[in-house]
């Protein structure tokens, strides 16, 4: 660790000259599989940080953007209980952007456990630096914190846009040790955290984070729109040995660590059983369940004026083709539309319902996963991927990186023979999970 950040990390967690240890650890391993049951939910784009990645930057910014105003209490209330009744959702990540302004959030998050959605808070931890502030989501009945550690020092100060950000997030990570409340690490893999990846693993396990995942910068929503650049997004070349460090320690110190979004070749071969990219996701408990993914992240459930759309799940898909997105448009300006369209959704998936099997279950989840990657997200595979045993399973380049670098970072695969089994490495990991996880996970 540089001698800068060790002492800015002493400094704010008043550690200088101490050996405190880790808090003892909540989660448990688990080698169990099941297709996730977390649902997500975002109360409106209102953030005091204005992180450069961030998918919604744009939405933060412009007040007059119809999902930028915070959503009211009962209508955040409605979509937790559809995610309970409808999709037997038993988990939430609650987003704002950043619930922790939302004046109902206490509120939400007792609801939340009353109805068995055991809430996850994902926050950049300012409004935690106040103890008294964590003491209180304790009582509320929260069951852990996400908290996106996006770089270390004034190299995140730089990247939130606001001076003395870290060391209020370092404050807050303190608190939650102290108060007992199990966190996680989100670190988008943006350029100029590279080389803090290695601290950035130190620092969560010496503070006993449970979980860390680093995340592709990726082009998706507001970061379609130009932001990146040569300069901000790093080569897969570029990321590959920070990253295999940071992982190292964290194997090494039994701290569960997940790549996601990023090409298998990335990595290297002892830490493939960490990458999630879209296929893998739906087997990480602390991903989000798709069927009702896709209903929340509707603009009718995103914004605060609007009527809720009926909700609907991953039956067979309306195969739009190129009136996807006009259609996508129309329904975010037209609620009418919307519910017409989901109404017919939703039926078809009663129908097909019925004739659910678990395997035939799994099928849907990967036919989501790929179209996700591909028609969602521009995940392109290069000329190079056809020579790899892993291209039915990994996501390939995400859309704009050929353009930004070439496609030379491709490393083809070879072990034997194709993979089909989305889960062939990611089987081998073994999770750190809630207790509260293993009553449904391992009966
Ligand atoms: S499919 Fe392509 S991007 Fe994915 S691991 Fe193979 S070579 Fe890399």
């Amino acid at each position: 660790m540089t001698t800068n950040v060790a002492s800015v990390l002493d400094q704010a967690l008043g550690l200088a000259g101490t050996n405190a240890p880790a808090p003892k650890p909540v989660y448990v391993g688990s080698d169990a599989r099941k297709i996730t049951r977390r649902g997500i939910l975002w109360l409106g784009q209102t953030c005091n940080l204005r992180c450069q990645f961030c998918y919604f930057l744009d939405r933060i910014e412009d007040e007059t953007h119809p999902e930028h105003h915070f959503m009211g209490l009962e209508k955040a209330k409605e979509i937790c209980r559809s995610l309970v009744e409808y999709y037997g959702n038993n988990s939430i990540d609650i987003q704002g952007g950043e619930p922790t302004l939302w004046p109902s959030i206490y509120h939400l998050v007792t609801y939340c456990a009353e109805i068995g959605l055991s809430p996850t808070l994902i926050t950049n931890a300012q409004a935690l630096a106040n103890r008294e502030v964590v003491s209180r989501y304790k009582r509320a009945g929260l069951r852990d914190f996400l908290v996106s550690v996006q770089g270390l020092g004034e190299v995140y100060d730089r990247l939130v846009g606001r001076e003395g950000a870290h060391v209020r997030q370092m404050k807050g990570l303190r608190n939650l040790q102290e108060e007992g409340i199990p966190f996680r690490f989100n670190t988008v893999l943006s350029k100029p955290a590279l080389p803090q990846l290695l601290d950035i693993a130190r620092l969560a396990v010496r503070t006993g984070a449970e979980v860390v995942n680093f995340l592709g910068f990726n082009p998706f929503n507001d970061q379609a729109t130009g932001k990146r650049s040569a300069v901000n997004v790093p080569r897969y070349g570029e990321v590959a040995e920070p990253l295999d460090e940071a992982l190292d320690l964290l194997a090494a110190s039994g701290v569960e660590a997940n790549v996601r979004y990023l090409p298998f070749c990335v990595v290297a071969e002892r830490h493939r059983g960490s990458v999630y990219d879209f296929q893998q996701i739906p087997y990480d408990l602390h991903e989000n369940d798709f069927a009702s993914w896709s209903w929340t992240d509707l603009p009718a459930q995103r914004t605060r004026d609007a009527a809720l759309t009926p909700p609907f799940g991953l039956g067979p898909r309306l195969r739009l083709g190129p009136l996807r997105v006009p259609l996508r448009r129309l329904a975010a300006r037209l609620p009418q539309v919307a519910a017409g369209l989901h109404s017919v959704k939703q039926r078809l998936e009663r129908a097909w319902a019925a004739r659910e099997t678990s395997a035939s279950r799994e099928a849907r989840y990967r036919e989501e996963a790929r179209m996700r990657s591909q028609e969602y997200t521009g995940y392109r595979h290069v000329s190079a991927c056809s020579s790899c045993d892993l291209k039915s399973v990994c996501d390939g380049f995400y859309g704009d990186y050929v353009e930004l670098f070439g496609s030379e970072a491709a490393r083809p695969i070879s072990l034997g023979g194709p993979v089909d089994d989305p889960q062939h490495f990611s089987r081998r990991q073994r999770k750190r999970i809630h207790p509260q996880d293993l009553r449904w996970l391992e009966p």
